[in-house]
């Protein structure tokens, strides 16, 4: 708590009285601690790309250049970690953009069907080099208002996660319904996206965490699959900025369905 104290004084020297301000901090304290850990959050993980480059050209300029082989696998390495410090980069700018709400979101109409499918394609490389199915069920001449740019990221996002921790072989799906209004008359109809997959599934205990920043059940596993760690938290930011809600149901080792639900028409532009 902060305690101000502002004399209130007239104007022939008369003192008038005393008002006392009292400003709770503690909401303000939070935000700031927040911050300073996602500061310590990224600069850690800049750090770790960061060394494997330094430390591999340096291992190279130290004479493992005259192995072709050895040189050729640590080129790799470096290529790899300076695409995953990109992402990440990207990934950090793109959430600190949303989260200062300086990307106005641009509504248009548009058209699920067509969408959905123009977007499973962009992921069919991904998921054939590990022959997953992708599937998808969108109801006939289905609209929403939405920023189609994002939209799309939302989609990718959480269609790549499922690639991502499904085995090989396995199924993601995509299931778009229109669903009635939640509280009956005069509430906006609502479009319910549903992104599922028979893969590795999440602990019950990390489910209410993993759409916080850099929150990763198994880092290792999300390293591998080159996760930044920040693509469920700008999901959920750009959810919101839909006015929609997104939550996730988990069984350990048979999959994950995160059920995303976002109003037909955006209430601003009624
Ligand atoms: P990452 O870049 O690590 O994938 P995300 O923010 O996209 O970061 O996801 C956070 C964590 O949630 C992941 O590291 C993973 O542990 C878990 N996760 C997300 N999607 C799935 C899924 N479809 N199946 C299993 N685990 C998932």
């Amino acid at each position: 708590l902060e305690v101000n104290l502002v004399p209130m004084q007239a104007v022939e020297e008369e003192w008038l009285g005393l008002v006392i301000v009292l400003h709770d901090i503690t909401a303000i304290r939070r935000l700031e601690k927040v911050r300073s850990e996602f500061v310590a959050n990224v600069s850690h993980e800049l750090k770790t790309p960061v060394a494997a480059v330094k430390g591999f050209a340096e291992t190279l300029l130290n004479g493992a250049m005259n192995d072709a082989e050895t040189a050729r696998s640590f080129l790799q390495i470096i290529y790899d970690e300076s695409e995953r410090l990109n992402r990440l980069i990207g990934d950090i700018l793109e959430l600190s953009k949303i989260e200062s709400k300086r990307v106005p979101l641009q509504f248009s109409p548009v058209h699920l069907g067509s969408f959905v499918a123009k977007t499973l394609d962009m992921m069919r490389t991904s998921a054939d080099k590990k022959q997953i199915s992708l599937d998808m069920k969108v109801d006939d001449d289905l609209y929403m208002e939405a920023d189609e740019d994002r939209l799309r990221q939302i989609l990718i996002n959480l269609l790549s996660n499922g690639i991502n921790y499904t085995p090989d072989g396995g199924k993601v799906k995509i299931e778009v319904e229109e669903v009635a209004p939640a509280g009956g008359e005069g509430d906006a109809e609502t479009i319910r996206i549903v992104i599922s997959d028979t893969g590795i599934g999440i602990p019950k205990k990390d489910l209410p965490r993993i759409f916080e920043r850099f929150y990763r059940v198994d880092k290792a596993r999300s390293r591998s699959s080159g996760g930044t760690g920040l693509g469920l938290s700008i999901v959920k930011h750009l959810v919101e900025l839909h006015q929609g809600t997104i939550r996730v149901e988990s069984e350990l080792g048979l999959g994950s369905r995160f059920i995303l639900e976002l109003p037909v028409i955006q209430s601003w532009t009624k």
